[in-house]
């Protein structure tokens, strides 16, 4: 018998997986490799997580809802060997796991089908330690995964596709309907993946410049440049990186950030 008897908790944005089409489409997006190190965040009732180990042998995940940390343990033994880290994600230092348990390179995989109302904190935080993570394998909010792959002139295109962009491969893998999951949430999700680029493709300067400039710009989306940037950059400035003063951030692509945030980082 399970031993999860706690009722899904909304706040902590429990959504459990029950198709296990959808489990095992997931698991062949991770396809795991001898030798990987693969980390799951909240691993729930096990559903992702128990598929992996049968199949890798070993896993390490982060669980908040302190209910299910005992179960967890205790339903792992009959399919391989969890590390379960009982905490919060956003307080955990993926470099750090990535120095102590990461694989040869000293890299992490990372997956999860995230409660989404931590979505956006938790793709932060990963950013902050993209280069101790091989690749990331993510379940959301299908909107959330629209406005990650967006480019230039979408709808959709913003803060969120500019910073994975510029770190990131990010790559839509597939649709999953509410029904796959219970409780059903009220919209549709979806699997994508996530690649960090090396450290030489990246060409982000000075990080922090960079990611002031990119919030500067979509603070106020319907404002020029010209306008959203005052303070941040003037128009010489803006000219300098080869953009126009009266272009619009959606109309930027993610090159033209970098740039701009080159040439004001070195001035
Ligand atoms: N992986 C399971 C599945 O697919 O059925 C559960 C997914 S559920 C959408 C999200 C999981 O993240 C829950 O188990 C929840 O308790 C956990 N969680 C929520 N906030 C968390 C946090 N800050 N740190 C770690 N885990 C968290």
């Amino acid at each position: 018998m399970s031993g999860f008897t706690e009722p899904a908790k909304k706040h902590l944005g429990q959504n459990f997986l029950h198709d296990h089409g959808v489990i095992a489409n997931i698991v062949l997006a991770i396809n795991p490799q001898p030798g990987d190190a693969i980390v799951e965040i909240g691993p729930g009732q096990g559903a992702l997580t128990f598929p992996l180990l049968k199949k890798h042998g070993a896993l390490t995940a982060i669980e908040f809802d302190r209910d299910l940390h005992a179960p967890l343990q205790a339903a792992a033994q009959a399919h391989g060997t969890l590390h379960l880290i009982e905490g919060d994600v956003l307080g955990v230092d993926f470099s750090a796991l990535a120095a102590q348990r990461g694989d040869a390179h000293g890299q992490i995989r990372l997956v999860g089908n995230l409660p989404y109302n931590l979505s956006s904190p938790i793709l932060f935080h990963a950013l902050d330690h993209a280069a101790a993570i091989r690749d990331m394998h993510f379940m959301l909010q299908k909107e959330v995964v629209e406005r990650m792959a967006a480019g230039p002139g979408s709808k959709v295109y913003g803060r969120l596709s500019v910073m994975l962009q510029a770190y990131c491969a990010v790559t839509p893998l597939f649709i999953v309907p509410p029904g796959a999951f219970k409780p059903a949430p009220k919209v549709d999700s979806a699997v994508v993946r996530l690649v960090p680029k090396p450290q030489a493709a990246i060409g982000v300067a000075h990080p922090p410049s960079f990611a002031n400039v990119v919030r500067a710009a979509f603070g106020q989306r319907r404002k020029t440049l010209r306008n959203a940037l005052q303070g941040v950059a003037d128009s010489a400035h803006i000219e300098a990186a080869g953009l126009r003063p009266d272009a619009r951030a959606e109309q930027v692509e993610v090159a033209g950030f970098v740039r701009l945030a080159n040439l004001l980082a070195a001035n």
